[in-house]
């Protein structure tokens, strides 16, 4: 049973601050030695690959389409093992560097050292460090990967207006919410995990109504469906499947980027099914008609909801742990954090830096959960739709967006959230 004492007392662990700190770098590099392997192995195993169309793509995708999709992959692997890299030396300079304690005890110039405003300062001050870092890998990535291979549509001002929208947001919806999470954690007693985990699962029930109709416009036109016909189409397959006639929009994907895709978001009244323009433009009716077929069947299997459900759990479980974290001397010192011992906000803050550390091994669990999840959503499709419409699509999806036919499989079972092509395309080709 959980027990917090009146007072933040500390008492040492029979496991002590170094033996945490020690562990905790091994996790750290673990992860980082597992993630980089993973992603040379995918490099080299798509590289030995690059000039050997895969024989069930043979007729429908062409050796420079395959030698592209092999360069994109690589290109974006080398990029990956130095973005991991540098992440993980940011969480240990943040750490053990003792960068968030010198942050503490910066802030404390400014603002009372156990009052709300330097907790807020001190988290949002991390936020933009962290966005910083990772600003040359967005940059990198947009503008010399994605536009090397013919991806990017952005121009340097539009990225800018982005960049100053989401940063609009992200002091009007986020400030505002790490308040209420701090105060409630300092407030509502032993029981704060609880009224946070309450809180913060409202908030993002409510964002789900938000999201579609008032963020995303923000970002992207969104236009109702002309085409008559592809409309019928879709009504009738929304009929047949047992859905009711929803909102169809067209959203304007081609002004950031190339790629293509569908979705389906929102709940009750907001809810909307949404097609990139770009999809529109590659894909016949036929196959539109199976990709959305695809989306209904997440619906279908309640797969939203399940996903929903198991990061309700997560966050509850996780929101528990950090309460009997923050009661713990060793988890503070362990992480190189002497000053802010005790604090809610370096608690939250040193909780977000290293539980990605440790929580590295569920990444294949819940890359194997969603991969189950998109067979059922195949097999839905198949039989509410065609299967070889699908099957066609999907060959022009991997086409056109440079997706790999060759991943490597121990890479493909950790990271990806989607069966490999290959895998798919059989499986619709033999009508299961
Ligand atoms: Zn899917």
């Amino acid at each position: 049973m959980w027990h917090k004492s009146p007072h933040p007392a500390f008492h040492p662990l029979p496991h002590g601050p170094d033996t945490f700190s020690a562990l905790f770098v091994a996790a750290l590099l673990a992860t980082l030695f597992i993630k980089v392997g993973l992603m040379l192995r995918q490099r080299h195993h798509v590289r030995a690959r690059r000039d050997q169309v895969p024989a069930p793509f043979a007729d429908s995708i062409s050796v420079e389409s395959h030698r592209k999709a092999a360069d994109y992959t690589c290109a974006r692997m080398a990029l990956g093992v130095v973005d991991a890299t540098v992440g993980a030396a940011f969480v240990l300079a943040l750490t053990l560097g003792g960068g968030l304690q010198a942050m503490h005890r910066a802030l404390a110039g400014w603002f009372d050292p156990v009052g709300l405003a330097h907790g807020i300062a001190l988290l949002a001050a991390l936020g933009v460090l962290g966005w910083l870092i990772e600003v040359p890998f967005a940059l990198y990535r947009t503008f010399v990967i994605e536009k090397r291979f013919g991806f990017n549509r952005m121009t340097p001002a539009l990225y800018a207006a982005d960049v100053a929208r989401e940063a609009l947001l992200a002091a009007l919806i986020g400030l505002p919410v790490l308040a209420a999470v701090l105060w409630l954690m300092g407030a509502m007693g032993e029981q704060w995990w609880l009224w946070v985990w309450l809180f913060w699962f409202a908030f993002n029930l409510l964002g789900l109504f938000v999201w579609p109709t008032f963020i995303a416009p923000l970002f992207n036109k969104f236009t109702p469906l002309a085409d008559e016909a592809l409309r019928k189409r879709v009504e009738n397959l929304l009929a047949r499947c047992g859905f009711r006639s929803r909102e169809l929009f067209v959203m304007d994907g081609s002004r950031r980027s190339a790629h293509g895709n569908a979705y389906f978001t929102g709940f009750g009244a907001a809810k909307r099914i949404v097609f990139f323009d770009t999809l529109l433009d590659k894909l016949s009716p036929a196959e539109v008609e199976a990709v959305l077929a695809h989306e209904l069947g997440h619906f279908h299997h309640r797969h939203i909801w399940k996903r929903l459900a198991v990061i309700a759990a997560t966050s509850l479980a996780l929101l528990w742990l950090l309460a009997w974290l923050m009661e713990q001397s060793w988890f503070f010192a362990g992480l190189g954090v002497d000053d802010g011992a005790g604090s809610t906000a370096a608690a939250l803050a040193l909780f977000a830096l290293v539980l990605p550390v440790f929580a590295f091994p569920l990444g294949p669990l819940m890359s194997h959960w969603s991969r189950v999840h998109e067979f059922q959503a195949d097999a839905y499709a198949a039989r509410q739709a065609s299967a070889a419409d699908l099957a066609a699509a999907l060959v022009k999806l991997y086409r056109d967006n440079a997706s790999t036919l060759t991943p490597d499989p121990l890479y493909s079972r950790f990271f990806d959230s989607h069966p490999p092509a290959s895998l798919r395309v059989s499986r619709l080709r033999a009508g299961t």
